[in-house]
């Protein structure tokens, strides 16, 4: 059985608003779930409610096969972290590690031995007897992390942990993130909005936009088999390419050039002709090759950025634009005239009107 399980939560806050819309998960005992959308989708409300922070409007929230709508956060066993690090200022590392297990009763040769080995996973171990003015954000962030895992709990939240970091600091606590999750075993949700968090630390991701679920799978599911516009266009960066078109004759014309999709990928767009598809191919799927089964497509070279262990350029078909990612060493002159082809397998197509995939 799941550990934790949502199903059908509503959020409608007191103003009427209607923040989430029949939310269904299961998450298992250790999973780590990330939920991810763009602001005001409703991922820092869905969490409270798992807290215990917020109500739940409509819905059952189970923890264990235990109906736990009614359960304050202490007996949910959870420990949340905060975007802001909420630390208590005069406090030492070690008081602020310590403070939660003190309020509870425990003994001080216990707080001591946790303390010491929080410190030692998270790397404090010396700046103990710092104040949290003298340290770093991320050193920061890092005792706000110590202080909820300290606690043996079964549900661990997160909301935005790293938003604060720079940068560097991020890349750096996000495997240090993984790696204390691999060594508690608590079930996690982290609440992001940045995709490549996302991507990099969880088992499974939720994909929220206005409300709505709008997909739930491991990175690699919905990275390869998106199963609507807006979750093939939010992972994935550059975000994957779309060109709106007619199907004609089974075919679609991008700058004058003719793509005969009904011969390649007939079975998918048989219901189309004569209404709007949505083309869709990834940056990083094109080859400047000419392969076999594959889609060629011309234009200008508008613009090329190198990054190093790759390069984006951005083209321009008429008018139609598109970026591409190529290796460092075919970066094409800007203002030349290349093509470039998509082959089969890595072409996406979506209902014009619904946007769902084809
Ligand atoms: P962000 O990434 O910006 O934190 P989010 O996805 O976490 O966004 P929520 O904070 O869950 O979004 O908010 C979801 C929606 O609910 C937003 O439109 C927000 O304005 C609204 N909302 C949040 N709190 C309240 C409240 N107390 N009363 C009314 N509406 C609220």
């Amino acid at each position: 059985m799941a550990y934790l399980t949502l199903k059908n939560i509503n959020k409608i806050y007191p103003n009427g608003f209607h923040a989430v819309h029949d939310f269904n998960l299961e998450a298992e005992r250790g999973e780590f779930i990330v939920f991810v959308g763009p602001s005001g989708c409703g991922k820092s409300t869905t969490l409270r409610m798992i807290a215990g922070l917020e109500d739940i409007s409509k819905g059952e929230f189970l923890i264990d096969g235990e109906v736990a709508n009614q359960w304050g956060p202490r007996q949910r066993e959870v420990a949340m972290v905060f975007q802001s690090y909420a630390l208590y200022p005069n406090m030492t590392v070690y008081d602020n590690l310590a403070f939660g297990l003190s309020l509870q009763g425990v003994d001080e040769d216990v707080i001591d031995e946790r303390v010491q080995k929080t410190a030692r996973i998270l790397g404090l171990t010396d700046y103990l007897d710092r104040m949290p003015r003298a340290l770093s954000g991320g050193q920061r962030q890092r005792v706000a992390v110590g202080r909820s895992i300290i606690r043996k709990v079964g549900i661990f939240l997160m909301d935005e942990p790293l938003s604060n970091l720079d940068a560097k600091q991020r890349v750096t606590m996000r495997s240090e993130i993984t790696q204390i999750h691999r060594e508690t075993g608590a079930t996690t949700i982290y609440v992001t909005h940045d995709q490549t968090e996302a991507m990099t630390m969880a088992d499974r991701i939720v994909i929220m936009k206005d409300g709505y679920i709008q997909q739930v799978g491991t990175p690699r599911d919905v990275y390869f088999n998106p199963r609507n516009m807006f979750v093939a266009g939010f992972i994935g960066e550059p975000p994957m390419n779309f060109i709106r078109r007619k199907v004609e004759n089974g075919c679609i014309t991008v700058a004058g050039q003719g793509l005969d999709l009904g011969k390649k990928l007939g079975d998918r767009i048989k219901e189309y002709e004569g209404r709007e598809i949505v083309f869709g191919f990834r940056p990083e799927a094109i080859t400047l090759e000419k392969p076999e089964n594959a889609y060629t497509l011309e234009g200008m070279v508008e613009l090329t950025e190198m990054l190093g262990d790759n390069a984006n350029v951005y083209m321009d078909m008429n008018g139609e634009k598109c970026i591409l990612k190529v290796s460092p060493f075919e970066i094409p002159e800007m203002d030349s005239r290349i093509s470039f082809s998509i082959p089969v397998e890595s072409v996406y197509l979506f209902d014009g009107e619904t946007e769902r995939v084809i």
